[in-house]
């Protein structure tokens, strides 16, 4: 059957169109004007210092971890219930991720009582993932960094314009750590086909992700042209993760969009809650949470069940799903175990659809399919 249903969806219209088209016209492609306005309009919403667009979260990790200086001997402690690419981050620079688990079946967000048994001597970072949208535990990875002298970095693929408590104060993740790094590929809540960005508070990390994302170049192409600057110097190994201006004028259109797209979002995983309480084989994690503090990325349920014969039963229905992870320890480039520190947390978890294609009769219709999956396909149990 053809999907009905898909997993995800984005608004997207004839705004975005008709600025991608001035881009084309204004013959400037490349990183110029759009991406400072997009840049700025983004650290505004936020209420972020600093905000540098480029390639992709993934290369927004990468700079971020670059530019602590953090680099071979060095540990960065991060989940293993996250994207791959959290971690292979972390190798890029030749520093080696530790997988830490996650905080229980209904708290899927990193645990700050295993971070904290696995510092040692080399670590030098924690990098937070704010899964599905919901924040970790601020206030004690916090208090933990403090204690030991670690940084925070933040993987916000999930989470624009989700909130976490500091205090008494309500900040937008990706504000805590040293670094926020932000997604725009094509199945975020946000999107500009590919895309990332970092924001940060600290001026002089700021600069180095400036300079780091370009080749190392001192002096950025945009305003040499603009500008009668003669030559310029390479302080240190740079790469190139630039962004464009025709990503730029997309993701412009779309920020001006991100309160309703969260609010939408928020709505429809409120009526899955809704639908799906009570029931035994099924349940939610994060279902405590409060909704108006997350960025509602991903609507996620366990199923006591076959969860791989459910999907496919679910497929078979027109209903798209996915799983938000496998964990990094299951994959054989990370050891291929399936003991690791996420394995329990994963076991028999999976991601239903989410976004601003779906009504209220959608979810509904997920709902009693997946109820009628899972009671078609128990777990199959060792004889
Ligand atoms: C999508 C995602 C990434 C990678 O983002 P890209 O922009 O595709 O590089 C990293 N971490 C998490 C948690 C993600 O969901």
């Amino acid at each position: 059957m053809d999907i009905r249903i898909p997993l995800t969806d984005l608004r997207m219209g004839e705004p975005e169109i008709e600025a991608v088209a001035e881009v084309l016209r204004s013959r400037w492609l490349t990183s110029g004007a759009r991406t400072r306005q997009f840049e700025a309009r983004f650290a505004e919403l936020l209420g972020a210092e600093h905000a540098y667009a480029v390639s992709s979260c993934t290369a927004a990790l990468h700079l971020a971890f670059a530019a602590l200086d953090i680099g071979p001997g060095d540990e960065v402690i991060c989940p293993d219930l996250t994207f791959v690419a959290t971690a292979n981050a972390v190798r890029y620079t030749g520093a080696e991720p530790v997988l830490a688990a996650s905080v229980s079946r209904n708290d899927l967000t990193l645990s700050p009582d295993h971070v904290e048994s696995l510092i040692g001597p080399r670590t030098r970072a924690i990098c937070l993932m704010h899964y599905g949208g919901y924040a970790c535990d601020m206030e004690a990875f916090e208090t933990l960094a403090e204690r030991h002298s670690l940084r925070l970095i933040e993987d916000c693929a999930h989470s624009p314009l989700g909130f976490g408590q500091r205090g008494a104060e309500r900040r937008a993740l990706g504000t805590f750590g040293v670094a926020g790094c932000f997604s725009f590929f094509g199945t975020k809540n946000v999107s500009t086909g590919e895309g990332g960005m970092v924001v940060t508070s600290d001026p002089d990390v700021g600069e180095r992700i400036d300079r780091l994302r370009t080749h190392g170049i001192t002096v950025p192409t945009f305003d040499r042209h603009r500008k009668p600057v003669i030559g310029y110097d390479i302080a240190g190994l740079g790469f190139n993760y630039r962004f464009d201006d025709l990503r730029a004028a997309i993701g412009l259109c779309q920020l001006e969009r991100l309160h309703e797209i969260n609010s939408d979002r928020r709505e429809r995983l409120e009526e899955y809650r809704s639908v799906l309480a009570g029931a035994d084989d099924i349940s939610m994690p994060f279902a405590g949470r409060d909704l108006a503090d997350s960025a509602a990325h991903l609507m996620v349920v366990h199923v006591d069940a076959d969860s791989c014969a459910v999907r496919a039963q679910l497929r078979e229905r027109g209903i798209q799903t996915s799983k938000h992870y496998d964990p990094i320890s299951s994959f054989e480039l990370y050891g291929g175990s399936d003991t690791g520190p996420a394995a329990t947390v994963a076991d028999g978890l999976i991601t239903l659809p989410l976004g601003p294609h779906m009504s209220a009769a959608d979810v509904n219709d997920v709902c009693v399919e997946l109820r009628r999956a899972v009671r078609a396909n128990p777990r199959q149990r060792a004889a």
